[in-house]
């Protein structure tokens, strides 16, 4: 009999343990335990000391491929707060892992929650950086929303962290990243090159943003070449123009859902060249096409679509095509695939916390950031906010301050909810 009870009590655990994968692991008593306050409590008593700090890091340049200043800041920032396992690796990701007091913490732990905050920007490194502070509470600077606000927060929630000895079960392994501006490339690296996590979280966007899927994005330039020839003996001889032509014609005859199905695409011609005379044939003619969907099998159809328009029209010119790919970020937000994520405590925890903030918070199967990394590889992962702000990868990007202290809190929150509190 005991034994009996003793197997329905493991049964039952067990149950339990598998119900975990859905629904919020926050709550507001957790939000309210003394350890949690007074984390909180430090996040609001150092705000001036965070803002000048982001202000700091904004004015530092960071160019995708040289983020190695930030990273050099963020490194000697990381050494200050005790009990964290620094490291850098190959491409420049620097990772700052608070390992977890679960039974396999400390080494891949699989209840380990990745926070991912990109460090470059797409701002070129002769840019002025120089913030400017204006009376409405906003900052202006190229790079000051993306992502120098997630950067700061990062920062500030492991200093919240260990000044209120919060322990979690397991490990909260802080990723900054390096360029994410050039296809998650950082992000990729680190996933090929460290066990799994349970979850991984990315800050970036605007505050109450909760992406859970990701959108693929394939950019490609489109080639074609011939000899060339004067325009005098031009008749009947290979033309990539013609081809090009062609082809940006037949791209465009191509059917895509309707705007407003559950799966939108989108494809645009935004670059065309090639050429240096009037008076011939060019030796080459390119155009570039940006292909978008959350559905990783329409991507691959439509871009072998737009393959296969290019071959058609290269082979009625006698030209030869190629295709170079500009990036290529994969799907991985078809709707059966994440049918579960809404309800997951990935995305619950997260909407419950910007709830529990006094934020609304707005799911989107839709990303484009290093969270994407961990859908298309089946991990549950979610893009949360930093600040308000807007006109990103703009001379006129700019970011509101008071936002950024919500959404500090929210970083705290979340990946204490995740990780569980011990
Ligand atoms: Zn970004």
């Amino acid at each position: 009999m005991r034994q009996r009870l003793a197997l329905l009590l493991i049964l039952l655990v067990m149950t339990t343990a598998g119900q975990a994968q859905t629904g919020s692991t926050f709550t507001p008593a957790m939000a309210a335990r003394p350890d949690v306050q007074q984390a909180l409590a430090y996040l609001d008593a150092t705000f001036d000391k965070h803002v000048a700090e982001w202000i700091t890091l904004t004015e530092i340049p960071g160019l995708s491929t040289h983020e190695q200043k930030r990273a050099a800041y963020v490194t000697a920032e990381l050494k200050k707060i005790p009990g964290l396992q620094i490291s850098a690796d190959p491409m420049g990701n620097v990772t700052a892992k608070r390992p977890g007091t679960g039974p396999s913490a400390g080494s891949g732990h699989p209840g380990a929650i990745v926070l991912a905050v990109h460090m470059d920007t797409v701002h070129p490194m002769d840019t002025d950086l120089t913030v400017k502070r204006l009376a409405d509470g906003t900052l202006h600077a190229p790079g000051v929303f993306d992502n120098t606000a997630s950067v700061a927060n990062a920062l500030q929630t492991l200093r919240a962290l260990d000044t209120a000895k919060i322990q979690t079960r397991g490990d909260l392994i802080f990723v900054f990243t390096v360029q994410e501006e050039l296809g998650l490339k950082g992000m990729y690296y680190w996933m090929a090159h460290n066990p799994a996590p349970a979850m991984v979280v990315a800050s970036d966007g605007g505050l109450g943003d909760v992406n859970y899927g990701a959108l693929g994005i394939y950019w490609s330039k489109m080639k074609f070449t011939a000899p060339g020839a004067h325009t005098m003996n031009s008749r009947n001889q290979p033309h990539p123009a013609r081809a090009a032509a062609q082809c940006i014609t037949d791209i465009y005859s191509l059917p895509l859902p309707p705007a407003n199905a559950a799966v939108p695409a989108i494809y645009n011609v935004g670059m065309m060249g090639g050429g240096t005379v009037v008076n011939a044939i060019a030796p080459e003619n390119w155009f570039t096409v940006d292909l978008r969907t959350i559905d990783p099998v329409l991507i691959k159809q439509l871009d072998a679509q737009i393959m296969a328009k290019c071959e058609a029209a290269a082979a009625a010119q006698k030209v030869t095509f190629t295709r170079e790919y500009i990036q290529q970020s994969e799907a991985g937000g078809r709707p059966e695939s994440l049918a579960g994520r809404l309800t997951h405590p990935v995305v619950r925890t997260t909407m419950d916390v910007l709830k529990y903030l006094g934020i609304e918070g707005t799911p989107n199967p839709t990303g484009s950031t290093d969270a994407n990394v961990g859908v298309v590889k089946g991990v549950p992962s979610v893009a949360i906010g930093r600040s308000r702000g807007g006109n990103q990868h703009s001379l006129s990007e700019w970011a509101d301050v008071a936002s950024e202290k919500t959404a500090v809190k929210q970083m705290l929150l979340v990946l204490i909810s995740l990780a569980e509190l011990k």
